[in-house]
């Protein structure tokens, strides 16, 4: 008897050689199969005819093959085909497209599914590359033709190469469904699904893949079908399931009960350097609510760039101290937890001890300090000699034992990764310390409750008064001398400036330049080539063959990729000559990065020429101005980051993002263009994480792919934010128990679905 755990292998018509294939595309049992859906949909029981094509659109269009030839031009292969209706026709054409010759036949039924462009003949039209699919002829039985023609019929993403592509899908699941037929188990309580609205998930799947006659092409492309919606609200709902599961679970262990008293408050105030904001209050409020309790903390505290992050953590931490513990601040890069050692020290010390309190100690933790030292700066937290560390992610792998540890700030979590910081959150100690989570990515709320969904969430939601919104401008190398004269000129104010690079040192290390290379420049344009260098054999080769002698080949166009180190040497001996210039990377050693970046605070640097080592953190507010050159190369993330090193203070600041030089043809890919614009458009975090998270995808943009968080099979968190809220709320209703939606019988099969769907989606965050 066929069930929905049916290993793929024994369904009639597939074998363990079919099996072993799809596997490859993560098929492995029947409910796979089910959950492959379709990708797009084609009316072919109202096809577009050739007439009402509009130039432009995308259409999906049935003919007969009139005619094909195969077009022999110079340079590539080019098969053309016409297809006829009545007297209407339509070209399509292949590049390269020889594999096609014999696929196709005069009189054969198609349906072709494509760009429409204009043709050269004025009124015709023609699609290219054009994604097709032979039509049964009449001789076919019946089936293939309910399946393929006269409906609404699904496209799916082949399961490995033509043969397994949309007909063999179709055919394979509709036979499937038929053998199921009454046998599909239900997931969730039958009231709940009559009370959203939402059909049984038999019902569901048979729709998704064979759609009623009259459902809405619009609904169906959109995956907003109640027959969609229920199977994505049913993945939502298990994983907000063993979130909310989770979250309970850790809110019943023991942690710590910290007071504050007025001694307490007092050592607060004494640190504050300015008025906190409203929204700063507010949040410190929320954590030190927390932080008072029994249940131990997890929050995440969410503000834009520059809203003042780091002022309120520190607070957190003090409230930790006074308490007689100690507290960690985690940092993703050397650089910014240097800073903040620096930065941090220089409040405490500056702070008057209330009295019969003593001096705070303050150590720095970083992977680079040599041996010895790190030695002994773990010593003095195993002694609890220390009553504040910062440090990188060393905190973590470096086996540091703490006396007592109360309190752990995560700064920049979403270069962490979700598995790290699990991995911090397991570290042994008597009570569990409370845990305070920091991020600039100005995740949606939904989506940051539903993704981090055992934390709570706090959110710095305004800037800290007297900031000018940043100038930001779009310019090429031709104009380079126009913005060293421009760098000179705010020096000359007595301002200061960065300048980025991509890479460290020359095209042949493209090293990524961070601790976490998470969301460094990505796809195309991650890979720098070497500058390509004359090649000398190959032209003496030619001569001597007694051809012309082969012009003096100059060196390539192709984009000479500007570096730091170069570029340090370079602009100090030239453009940016005579002014004090300091150079910054993750490959110099802790103490050199310390020394810099210390310079560079107290203004004995001009120019900081740096690589993304100071994306994150860095906090000059004396620093006005901020050039990235190769900017098309960074992520939009990345780019608003580091941005917000300007405009830190009252000043007026300026961000010039520099694309190379149009005559080198480097070419900006058109997503480049679109970050670049986006850059100049706005300053707004919240418009370009959407952006950002539209370019890269919900698995790049969270990091979620690098933690070992698997994707979704049906939902898609940028689509389906309403549903993850829906799916949220009735997730933690199911878990109080508020009412008694569900019979006792539905509610031990949740559980039991949660355990398998748990343990085998997300096993690892489980695990961690
Ligand atoms: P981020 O949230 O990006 O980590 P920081 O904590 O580094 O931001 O703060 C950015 C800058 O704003 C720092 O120079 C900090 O001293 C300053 N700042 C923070 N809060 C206030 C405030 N309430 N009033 C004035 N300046 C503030
Ligand atoms: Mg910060």
């Amino acid at each position: 008897m066929l069930s929905l755990d049916t290993p793929i292998q024994f369904v009639k018509g597939i074998g363990p050689g079919i099996a072993k294939t799809v596997a490859e595309k993560n098929v492995l049992c029947v409910e796979d199969l089910l959950y492959h859906l379709p990708f797009r949909y084609e009316d072919r029981l109202h096809p577009t005819p050739v007439e009402a094509l509009k130039a432009g659109e995308m259409a999906s269009v049935i003919g007969e093959v009139r005619g094909t030839v195969l077009l022999r031009t110079r340079s590539i292969p080019i098969f053309e085909m016409t297809i006829g209706q009545n007297l209407s026709t339509l070209k399509a054409m292949w590049f390269h497209g020889a594999f096609l010759k014999d696929r196709f036949k005069p009189g054969q039924m198609v349906a072709l599914y494509g760009k429409v462009e204009p043709s050269r003949s004025s009124r015709s039209f023609k699609m290219i590359q054009p994604q097709f699919e032979i039509l049964p002829d009449d001789h076919d039985d019946e089936q293939s033709r309910l399946l393929e023609v006269g409906r609404i019929t699904p496209v799916y993403e082949s399961l490995g190469g033509s043969r397994f592509a949309s007909r063999w899908i179709r055919r394979t699941i509709y036979d499937l469904l038929e053998d199921l037929r009454g046998n599909v188990s239900e997931t969730l309580p039958a009231a709940l699904l009559a009370r959203l609205q939402l059909p049984s998930r038999e019902e569901a799947l048979r729709q998704v893949h064979f759609p009623q006659a009259g459902t809405p092409m619009t609904h169906l492309q959109a995956w907003s079908t109640p027959a969609h919606r229920r199977l994505i609200f049913e993945e939502l709902f298990y994983l907000e399931l063993g979130l909310e599961l989770k979250r309970k679970k850790f809110k019943e262990r023991a942690g710590i009960t910290f007071e504050t008293n007025e001694r307490v408050r007092l050592a607060l105030r004494q640190v504050l350097p300015f008025h906190p904001t409203p929204a700063q209050k507010r949040a410190l409020g929320e954590i030190v609510g927390d932080m008072r309790r029994l249940g131990p903390m997890r929050r995440l505290l969410q503000g834009d760039v520059g809203s003042g992050k780091t002022i309120v953590a520190l607070q957190a931490m003090l409230v930790a101290i006074e308490n007689g513990y100690q507290a960690a601040l985690m940092a993703p890069t050397e650089i910014l937890a240097t800073q903040h050692y620096l930065s941090i020290r220089k409040l405490l010390e500056r702070a008057a001890i209330p009295e019969g309190n003593l001096p705070y100690h303050v150590s720095l933790l970083t992977g680079s300090l040599e041996e010895d030292r790190k030695r002994a700066v773990r010593g003095k937290i195993f002694r609890g000699e220390t009553d504040l560390v910062i440090g990188t992610h060393a905190l973590i792998e470096e086996k540091v034992e703490f006396a007592k540890l109360g309190l752990v700030v995560v700064d920049e979590q979403h270069r962490f990764g979700v598995l790290q910081r699990f991995r911090l959150m397991k570290k042994p100690t008597d009570a569990e310390p409370d845990v305070l989570v920091m991020t600039a990515t100005p995740i949606p709320r939904t989506l940051a409750l539903s993704l981090y969904g055992d934390l709570d969430l706090s959110v710095l939601d305004e800037l800290p008064p007297g900031r000018t919104p940043i100038l930001t401008r779009q310019t090429t190398d031709e104009r380079a001398p126009e913005v060293w004269d421009f760098v000179r000129k705010q020096v000359a104010k007595g301002h200061q400036a960065y300048v980025v690079y991509p890479v460290i040192e020359g095209a042949k290390d493209d090293q990524p330049e961070l601790d976490f290379p998470e969301d460094g420049p990505k796809g195309d344009e991650a890979k720098s080539k070497p500058a390509a260098k004359p090649a000398k054999k190959t032209v003496k080769a030619q001569s001597l063959f007694g051809e012309k002698p082969a012009p003096k080949l100059k060196p390539r166009s192709a984009p000479d990729l500007k570096s730091a180190v170069e570029m340090y040497e370079l602009l100090s001996n030239s453009s940016l000559a005579g002014l004090r210039l300091g150079l910054l990377h993750g490959r110099l050693s802790a103490d050199e990065k310390e020394v810099t970046m210390r310079r560079f605070q107290r203004g004995e640097i001009d120019v900081l020429v740096a690589t993304t080592v100071i994306e994150v953190g860095v906090d000059v507010p004396n620093a006005t101005v901020m050039v990235i050159e190769h900017a098309e190369r960074f992520g939009l993330a990345q780019l608003h980051q580091l941005r917000g090193r300007v405009g830190r203070g009252a000043a007026k600041s300026y961000c010039i993002l520099m694309t190379g030089s149009t005559r080198s043809g480097a070419k900006v890919s058109a997503q480049g263009e679109e970050r670049l614009a986006a850059m100049v458009r706005t300053q707004n975090g919240f418009e370009l994480a959407e952006l950002d998270l539209q370019q890269r995808g919900p698995g790049e943009f969270f990091g979620t792919r690098q933690a070992g968080l698997p994707d979704f099979r049906v939902a898609n968190l940028l689509r389906d934010r309403a549903l993850l809220e829906l799916a949220k709320e009735e997730a933690s209703q199911f878990v109080r128990c508020a009412d008694n939606e569900a019979t006792p019988e539905e509610k031990s099969r949740v559980w039991a679905r949660l355990k398998e769907a748990w343990q085998r989606r997300y096993g690892l965050v489980e695990a961690g």
